[in-house]
């Protein structure tokens, strides 16, 4: 661990190898995008807005994988919907469940890459933690998977795709015929899985859009949180083109620990950053900035720390995530002790602060945040295997 850490990784990225000719898959088109290739596929212009509504609405709202299943479809057109398109999600790899219910899903997309999504059930409400980015480019000195060396930007299709293969494995697809149920196995989405999001800007916004739109996946803006590490030029673009719910990766109050904890730092300072918030909410109508704070033994976690960052973010609205780090095999830390985040969360709590301290969840099956880590570690691989295997 030296502060003159490289910001990025020596990364290898892949470009993604589109199928040639093959049906497109529907999953993760924006409305836009789904009328477009409607109309390309020969719908008449004067059908295409209605057609493209149905199709969202089996997609969506029922779940529906077969064309054949489309009943409000004449059958022709079933049949043209069929050789034009496909419904396809990425492919669950292993499922692994926690002693604490929480599920850990591998799932293995386009390519043969893998990453993972966590489901965390909890009283009352139930928190899908969803990746963005096979691996990622950035090298927080405290992630897991930001030792990972293979990186690759998801599809939107492929992070729409995570949270319709957990609704099927929690049996959620609303059946028909069948009184409304209200109740939601997954009522909340954080993209705080692997990779930044705001490095895939496009992708993630246009998952976004499909996942909160209220013909369809329906989970409305407020219970979507984007956590970044701080890509300052993208800020203001997330709360005006998604306007969800914003955590920011902040984890040390000195410019000198974060360019080590968080190396973009050295691109975009503390106060760089700070200034960048303060207009969030009011942009995206969200209420509070979360600031998650990670707590490392004996290197942010002082009483001094904790005075600093309440002073750094006053006049933000904002509310303070503490998470006791969860160690991953050679990481170069350890975890504040109890009574050092009791102390911290007390010092925070006094200057008017929410301060709750997240509960590791799913550690006995590596769920837990920046534990992450595709399991057939592709690090090892060299690099003409990897180009092998994904046809480049
Ligand atoms: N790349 C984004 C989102 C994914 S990480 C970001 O950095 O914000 C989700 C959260 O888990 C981040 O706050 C991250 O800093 C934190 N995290 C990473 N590794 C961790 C670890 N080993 N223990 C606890 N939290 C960790
Ligand atoms: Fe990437 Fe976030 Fe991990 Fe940093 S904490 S390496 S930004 S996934």
């Amino acid at each position: 661990m030296t502060a003159t850490a490289p910001i990025t990784q020596d990364v290898m990225t892949l470009p993604r190898k589109l199928p040639e000719g093959g049906p497109l898959n529907i999953v993760g088109l924006t409305r836009e995008e789904l009328m477009a290739a409607l109309l390309a596929a020969g719908t008449p212009e004067r059908q295409a807005r209605m057609r493209m509504g149905q199709v969202w609405q089996w997609v969506y709202h029922w779940g529906v994988r077969d064309f054949a299943q489309m009943t409000n479809l004449a059958k022709d057109y079933r049949a043209l919907l069929a050789e034009h398109f496909a419904i396809v999600l990425p492919e669950v790899v292993t499922r692994q469940i926690s002693a604490d219910g929480t599920r850990k899903y591998l799932i293995r997309i386009a390519g043969g890459h893998e990453v993972e999504t966590v489901y965390i059930p909890e009283e009352g409400r139930g928190t899908l933690c969803v990746s963005s980015q096979v691996g990622c480019t950035l090298t927080c000195s405290f992630c897991h998977t930001g030792t990972q060396k293979l990186v690759r930007n998801l599809t939107a299709g492929e992070i729409v795709g995570q949270l319709m293969l957990v609704r099927d494995d929690l049996g959620e697809w609303p059946e028909r015929g069948a009184p409304k149920d209200e109740t939601r196995l997954v009522s909340n989405l954080v993209l705080m899985g692997m990779g930044e999001p705001l490095y895939n800007f496009e992708n993630v916004r246009n998952a976004m859009k499909v996942v909160m739109d209220g013909e369809g996946l329906s989970l409305s803006r407020r219970r979507i949180t984007l956590s970044t590490s701080g890509v300052v030029p993208e800020i203001a673009r997330t709360a005006e083109e998604i306007g969800c719910q914003l955590a920011i990766s902040f984890h040390a109050t000195t410019d000198e620990v974060r360019d080590i904890l968080v190396p973009i730092n050295k691109r975009w300072n503390i106060r760089t950053l700070l200034d960048s918030l303060r207009d969030y909410p009011r942009l995206s109508n969200s209420e509070r900035i979360t600031f998650e704070y990670v707590m490392l033994d004996g290197i942010n976690d002082s009483d001094a720390d904790a005075r600093r960052l309440v002073k750094l973010i006053s006049g933000i609205p904002s509310k303070i995530n503490l998470i006791p780090f969860n160690e991953w095999p050679g990481a170069p830390y350890r975890r504040s002790t109890p009574e050092r985040i009791a102390a911290f969360a007390d010092i925070i709590y006094k200057a008017g602060y929410a301060s709750p301290i997240r509960t590791p969840r799913g550690e006995d099956i590596m769920a837990a945040c920046g534990q992450l880590k595709s399991a057939t570690e592709r690090a090892r691989k060299s690099r003409a295997q990897i180009a092998a295997e994904t046809g480049l």
